[in-house]
């Protein structure tokens, strides 16, 4: 209960419910809470991995809470590893990902909200958002030519359009807690210093070239509009029903313990429990079992057949043959 505790505490001063007051540079991406080192959160991470897969198993047992988890972050700044190593002891029938890039022509033929909704999660099922329909008020917003290319009607685009992209969102989050759908936001805050460094790897290591693009380079250059984007979306957006966690992400370890930390804890607080089986059922289960070990008949003789010990005891004897019956031709039988 201790470690719980203190998973509670550490989840509580990323959480953002209310934010009128929030500002970004008000959270450090070095921050690790004291902990020294991967090792030391290793064992951390691996209970509330364990924590997780329990909670999990009775979420879909239970058939009723969905979760989505939404993760927004600069390039770099470890989504995927947080999604693969939060992620690792779940069972994926009960987990659904799905990745948003740069909208396809079908995508833009729709509302924003269209593409993502159509990826919800089921009941008793986790979603994970990598990238979401924030990007409609962070790239878009940074970038005004994604706005132009959206065909909307003229009129339409104004000045209050990211307020009412914020409202709209507000209340599609708001739809879905009230069905039932736990909605959790996290923003992988890296520095510009980390993305760096991390970026040089990439172009340093051969395995890693793959992820390098030029583009994530150039991005940089609007690294403080982005950054107010988000605080402006987390300002707008952070709700009790649908709260964000700003998560320190310069120290991969540390991102991924708060990040199984708050799932965690989300699912804690729900009522999840296996379904109540009735006297009904139970006796329907008990005629299942009669059935499966034989029927009545044989359930009897299995109880009055010998222990497995006394058994064992007894030499072991083959069977013998039973002689051949001469052919009626006379001639030898086969074998
Ligand atoms: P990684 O770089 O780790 O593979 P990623 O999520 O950055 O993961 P990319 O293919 O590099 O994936 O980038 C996806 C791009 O799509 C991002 O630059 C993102 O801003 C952009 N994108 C996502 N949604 C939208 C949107 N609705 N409109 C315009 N661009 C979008
Ligand atoms: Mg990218």
């Amino acid at each position: 209960m201790a470690g719980n505790d203190w998973g509670r505490r550490l989840v509580k001063s990323f959480r953002v419910e209310d934010g009128r007051r929030f500002r970004l540079g008000d959270y450090d991406p070095g921050d690790t809470c004291g902990l020294k080192s991967k090792e030391h959160a290793e064992k951390r991470l691996q209970r509330d991995v364990a924590r997780l897969a329990e909670l999990q198993d009775k979420l879909y047992a239970q058939d009723r809470w969905a979760l989505l988890l939404v993760f927004q972050a600069m390039d770099a700044a470890g989504k995927d590893g947080v999604i693969k190593h939060v992620m690792s002891g779940l069972n994926p029938q009960g987990c659904q990902v799905y990745s948003f890039k740069a909208p396809s022509a079908e995508e833009l033929d729709h509302d924003f909200l269209w593409r993502t909704a159509r990826c919800l999660p089921e009941r008793g099922r986790i979603g994970i958002f990598n990238r979401s329909y924030y990007e409609e008020v962070l790239v878009v917003r940074v970038h005004p030519e994604i706005l132009a290319k959206q065909k909307l009607p003229t009129r339409l685009v104004g000045k209050r359009i990211w307020k009412e992209r914020f409202s709209d969102i507000t209340a599609h989050e708001r739809y879905l807690a009230r069905n039932g759908v736990v909605v959790l936001k996290f923003f992988l805050n890296v520095s510009k210093g980390e993305q760096k460094r991390r970026f040089l790897e990439r172009l340093d290591r051969p395995e890693k070239n793959w992820k390098f693009s030029a583009a994530d380079a150039q991005e940089r250059q609007h690294w403080k509009q982005y950054m107010a984007a988000y605080q402006d979306a987390i300002r707008e957006t952070a709700a009790e029903h649908a709260p964000w966690f700003v998560v320190p992400a310069d120290k991969k370890w540390f991102a991924r313990l708060v990040v199984a930390a708050a799932v965690a804890d989300a699912m804690e607080r729900l009522d999840l429990a296996y379904p109540e089986v009735t006297a009904e059922q139970k006796k329907e289960l008990a005629a299942v079992r009669v059935q499966l070990e034989g029927g009545p008949h044989r359930a009897r003789r299995k109880a009055r057949r010998p222990h497995r010990a006394q058994v064992a005891r007894r030499p072991l004897r083959r069977p013998e043959a039973p002689a051949a019956e001469p052919l009626p031709d006379g001639g030898e039988p086969t074998p």
